[in-house]
This record gives C-alpha cells, structure tokens and sequence, in this order.
C-alpha cells in the first residue's frame, strides 16, 4: 500500500495528464506554468570582486554619471516616456523608430518574444549550452523545445541544427557570441536560418557583441523574420538599470510591442541611455581593456595547463573537473567570484570566468593560480 503523500503524488501527476482542473480551492496557473523551469541565477553575497555574471566590472561613461545627478525628484514622479528614445536609439542604429522595442534587459525583450509568438504545440529551437532564460521562456508558451546539443568543441552545431527547423519552428533563440560557451555564428550562416525557417522568427542575441564585431543589425529590416537583441548591461555597464533593445521589421517587432507594457522601461535609464550611446570613446576604452585582458587570461590558462574555450565575450569558460566546486568555494573565500558551469548541459566540471578592466583580470589570474597550486590541482 503506498503512503499518503505518494497517493497524493499519484493523484497530482493523474490530473496534470488528463488535464482535469484542480478545484481545490487553491488558485493554479497555466499547465506551461507549473511546468516550465524556473532561474534562480546565485545573487547573494556579492560584495567582492564578480568575476561571474558578464558585467562590466568598473562603470558606465562618465557622462551617464553626470546625467545620473541630473535626475530630479519631480522626474521621477512621472510615468516613463520610451518613443522618443526608441527613435534616438534607431537613429543611432540607422534604423526607423518602429524598427525598435526597448525592454527591461534583453530578459525581458526574450519573455515578450515568447509571448507575442508562441502557442502550445509551436515549436521552438535552441542550440545547448546556452542562456538559460530562452529555456524558461520558451517553455512558459509551448512544451515543443527542440534543444540541439553542441558537440564536445561547444561550437555552434549547425548543420544538426538546421535540420531540426520544421513548418511548426515558430522561433529560434541564437546568442552570438554565446554564453556560456563564448562561441559565435557567422552572419552567413544566421542568414542561412532566417530563410531555412520563414514561418519562425530569428532571435539573433547580440548581448556580448561589442567584444567580437560581427553583426546582423545590418540585415534587420531587409530580412523580415530576423529579430537582433542587444542589451546595455555588458560593454555600457548598465545592468542595473536593466535596458535592452530589439530591433526587427517594424510590423513583426509591432506584436511584441503590442505585448509589452507601455512603462516597461524605467525613466532613469531612457534618460541616460543616449548619454551612454553618444560616448563612443568610452565604449571602445572599455572594449579594448576587455579584448586585451581576454588574451591575456587565455594565455594565462595555457600556462597553468587549464584546458579553456576561446572565448569572443567578456569571460572564458574553462575546464577544472570534479574539483569545480571546491575552486568555486576557495576564490570566493579570496574575494573573487566565479561561476560554475557545471550543470549546463555538456559543461559538467565547467568554470567561467568575467574579463573586466585590467586590474580585475590581474586580481581575477593571480586568485586562480594560487588556488590551483594550493588544490595541488593538476588535469
Ligand atoms: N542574453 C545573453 C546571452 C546573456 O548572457 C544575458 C545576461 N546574462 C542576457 C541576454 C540578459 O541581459 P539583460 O541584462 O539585458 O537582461
């Protein structure tokens, strides 16, 4: 005989297959709902130096600072005005106000995507590892995630992937570069997608593109299913104040438009954000350091024998093994936080690391290389 709360297990598996609604007198949310996964990222205590969530590690321009302590109280009194914004951003991008939606973070530009195009039974296309939000949010609209697992190389697996798209593909989600991998997909190839799959839209997720170049910004518009995401919380060090950006055809982009809600952006951060856009000088400064300290974090793996993933973002992933933990655990009683990989799909005993200014690659070399030599850590 099974005990009660096995019976009660029973019971609740038997409704969700037959679909019965749950009449208990407790409100329940949609099946995707109770079936979705949910991101807790690990956010507590992170007052040292972070090394593990892709910020920019030092600050944003100067000139968003001194638009910063312009801010008023009056101004914030007020419900926040993103048009007018949205056409400064698109004219910086050589696009049409309409062509772009600025959101809360690309997070939230990924939630209104699913849910502007996505119904139950769509599917739905992802290439693993990747960004785990898409997972999330795919899966609150449809159960029909198609996930295209990258071979041991990380690099982006194409040619499987391709195959993959059907009439039913509704959206595929693509960040290049990737994270956590740090791989990119050439335009070409995105391109390739776009008209492999005309019934789905093309989610090109630019968040780490300043630290590579390669773009399909260019192509919005022109090519109608692509959609480009970009986001202010990496190279414009901005992830506080949780601004991104999509940019698309100006009808496909008015769906997700039609989702969002019209205050969705808070008023400080469309008031700095052309101030972040017009200092372009600090930009490159601030992707030079990052560029430079890549190199020389790669060069640093190799002569500590770390095996690592060449890397096109701000962080390189790396290989410790079944001791990931344990490196996790003792950076961080040195004041440095790293992020563990490991339960990405393909990453077991994977580390990442955040490339920032120069002193925070320094500080962020010199912590693992004790580390490992304190670990007697060897391949
Ligand atoms: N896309 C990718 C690939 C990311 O890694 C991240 C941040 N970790 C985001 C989007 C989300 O960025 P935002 O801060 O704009 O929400």
């Amino acid at each position: 005989m099974s005990t009660t709360a096995e019976t009660n297990v029973d019971i609740e598996m038997e409704r969700k297959r037959l679909s019965v609604p749950d009449r208990s007198g407790f409100p329940q949310p949609r099946r995707r709902v109770l079936e979705m996964p949910e991101y807790h990222p690990p956010l507590a205590n992170r007052s040292m130096l972070r090394l593990d969530f892709n910020e920019n590690t030092f600050s944003p321009s100067p000139k968003v600072m001194e638009r910063l302590r312009q801010t008023t109280a009056e101004s914030l009194t007020i419900y926040p005005e993103r048009e007018h914004v949205e056409h400064a951003v698109a004219a910086h991008f050589d696009l049409e106000g309409d062509q772009v939606l600025l959101t809360n973070g690309v997070d939230e530009a990924i939630h209104l995507l699913c849910a502007a195009f996505l119904e139950d039974g769509d599917e739905a296309l992802i290439s693993t590892p990747t960004f785990f939000m898409y997972d999330v949010s795919i899966n609150m609209m449809t159960s029909k995630l198609k996930r295209v697992q990258a071979d041991a190389s990380l690099e982006f697996p194409f040619e499987r992937f391709r195959a993959e798209i059907t009439p039913k593909t509704k959206l595929i989600m693509v960040a290049s570069p990737n994270n956590p991998t740090g791989a990119v997909v050439s335009r070409a190839h995105l391109l390739d997608l776009c008209e492999a799959a005309p019934n789905a839209v093309v989610f090109v997720d630019e968040a780490y593109f300043h630290f590579h170049g390669e773009t399909t910004m260019g192509d919005v518009g022109r090519v109608r299913n692509l959609i480009v995401g970009r986001t202010f919380s990496k190279a414009y060090g901005l992830a506080n104040l949780r601004i991104g950006m999509l940019a698309g055809d100006a009808k496909v982009l008015g769906y997700v438009r039609k989702v969002s809600s019209p205050y969705n952006v808070n008023g400080v951060a469309l008031d700095v954000l052309p101030a972040a856009l017009e200092d372009r000088d600090y930009l490159d400064w601030y992707i030079a350091q990052v560029r430079a300290g890549r190199d020389r974090l790669m060069q640093a793996l190799d002569q500590m024998g770390v095996r690592y993933w060449p890397s096109h973002a701000n962080f390189v992933l790396f290989e410790i093994g079944p001791r990931h933990k344990e490196l996790v655990s003792r950076m961080r009683d040195k004041g440095v936080l790293l992020r563990d990989r490991s339960t990405d799909p393909g990453c077991d005993g994977y580390v990442r690391m955040t490339i920032g200014i120069p002193d925070h690659v320094n500080r962020g070399i010199e912590a693992l290389r004790t580390t490992l030599e304190e670990m007697q850590w060897t391949r």
